[in-house]
């Protein structure tokens, strides 16, 4: 129940088949040390199931994994060095894990991707198992489940078996009709009353420091894909666009009355297209939708601000977003794997669409149906990314959903926020839309535009 989860600082293409798997498997390398297996060991085998093994190359999941055995972290790694680093275990027929421990390696029969076969419990599971001369030593199941989170099997029988012992937040809510009674009895905002839960984590200092280092980051990111031209990486050739947009809408802010079109889209663009090429970014709430909190947020900051107290209008975004975030979270999935690209994309705009009507100045119900009105025009939308790429559709629909965010806030501000359907409705629809699919829409890259699309 931590926003923090949901904003985590790591690298491109994808939370859920990047940043998730690494964390697996540095994980799992920390524990073997821990447990003294790193003697006895000769050999390691990773298995990527259901949508990691479909499209784990075009995600990068098995670069993802070999960066995590080595002791590699998403938040922490140097994006420049990657391609050195699996070079190395490539041409030496070795790894070494937690840059420790030297065993050989071979990428075609210790890393396998399973294309048709699935584990239990989420479409994102990898089995990792080590091995002396002789005999197994030891195995574990690990699921990435969506924006970079990552549980374990015993972690979840844990949580099945055990009495609730989660931390107690002072306002605890489950459900978005529940929040805004809290927020109304306690005459809160909804960022008000998630900095106050988030003091069950850290101090309000901390989490203040820790919004403004994710904005940090999202601003880096911007920059850097507005002044990086060229080819995305990974054989599609799709060429990047932001950069030449923002050499065409730099120099003239206020001659077109439509620009503000072009400069949402424009950052949204920037964002994905250093996801797409393996860059730092941050999660929000995963990486293939990294890009609609950015977009939305810098709008305001470059655009909007007038006298406004600028890091409080960062810390407020971000603290409202994320307060959407967690009800979709904890009351669906924030998986595409899971519910298709409603539950990133349509989640993104959803926690845009809600921050942007509170930098409106919109009350809490305003804020609700914003971020309602954003998923009910989202609910079915697939995950169909071509050749496992996330760059087509990807890029452009979080551009997309960028505007569609600032469109819903522009709705809900002109009304009172009485409206039929609930934000609770809503994501209960997406989630059961989501299950509902079938599972060449969800990440499977075997539906959608990732099979009509003919190469020219
Ligand atoms: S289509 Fe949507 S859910 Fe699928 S990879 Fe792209 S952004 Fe993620």
């Amino acid at each position: 129940m931590t926003i923090l989860n949901l904003f985590k600082i790591g690298i491109g293409p994808s939370s859920s088949h990047t940043v998730g798997p690494m964390i697996i498997t540095k994980n799992f390398t920390t524990l073997i040390k821990e447990q003294n297996y790193f003697p006895k060991i000769t050999r390691i085998k990773i298995e990527l199931f259901g949508s990691l093994g479909s499209t784990g190359i075009g995600h990068q999941s098995d670069i993802a994994v070999l960066l995590g055995l080595i002791g590699e972290h998403p938040k922490t790694i140097d994006t420049n060095k990657i391609e050195e680093l699996i070079n190395d275990i490539k041409n030496t027929s070795t790894i070494k894990l937690l840059n420790e421990k030297t065993i050989k390696f071979s990428i075609k029969n210790d890393l396998i991707l399973h294309q048709r076969k699935s584990l239990p419990f989420h479409p994102n599971g990898i089995k990792i198992a080590i091995y002396d001369s002789k005999e197994e030593l030891f195995s574990k199941i690990y699921y990435s489940i969506g924006g970079g989170e990552v549980v374990s099997d015993d972690e979840i029988n844990k949580s099945n078996t055990l009495e609730n012992d989660e931390i107690v937040l002072p306002y605890n809510f489950s459900n978005a009709k529940e929040l805004l009674n809290l927020c109304q009895e306690n005459k809160l905002t909804i960022a008000q009353l998630i900095l106050e839960n988030e003091k069950a984590y850290r101090s309000e200092k901390e989490t203040k420091e820790s919004l403004l280092d994710i904005w940090k980051v999202m601003q880096t990111c911007v920059n850097n894909g507005l002044n990086s031209d060229g080819i995305l990486p990974g054989g599609l050739n799709v060429p990047k666009r932001a950069y030449k947009i923002y050499q065409k809408l730099k120099d003239k802010r206020t001659i077109d009355p439509l620009a503000f079109v072009d400069w949402i889209n424009l950052y949204a663009l920037a964002v994905n297209e250093e996801n797409a090429s393996g860059k730092r970014v941050v999660t929000a709430p995963t990486n293939g939708a990294a890009g609609i909190i950015p977009a939305v947020l810098h709008y305001i900051i470059d655009f909007l601000l007038s006298k406004e107290d600028k890091e409080k209008v960062i810390i407020d975004f971000l603290l409202t977003a994320g307060a959407i975030g967690l009800l979709y979270q904890r009351n669906a999935s924030i998986s595409g794997a899971d519910v298709g690209c409603q539950g990133e994309v349509g989640v993104a705009c959803s926690m845009a669409a809600g921050a942007m009507a509170e930098f409106l100045g919109g009350t809490i119900k305003q804020i609700e149906n914003a971020a309602e009105i954003a998923m009910e025009h989202n609910l079915g939308l697939t995950c169909d990314p071509i050749g496992g790429l996330v760059q087509i559709p990807c890029i452009e629909r979080n551009a997309m959903a960028s505007m569609k965010a600032v469109n819903a806030a522009r709705m809900a501000l002109n009304g009172n926020g009485i409206h039929y359907v609930s934000l609770d409705s809503v994501i209960k629809t997406m989630y059961q839309t989501g299950k509902d699919m079938q599972n060449k829409y969800k990440e499977t890259s075997k539906g959608g535009l990732a099979v009509h699309y003919v190469e020219c």
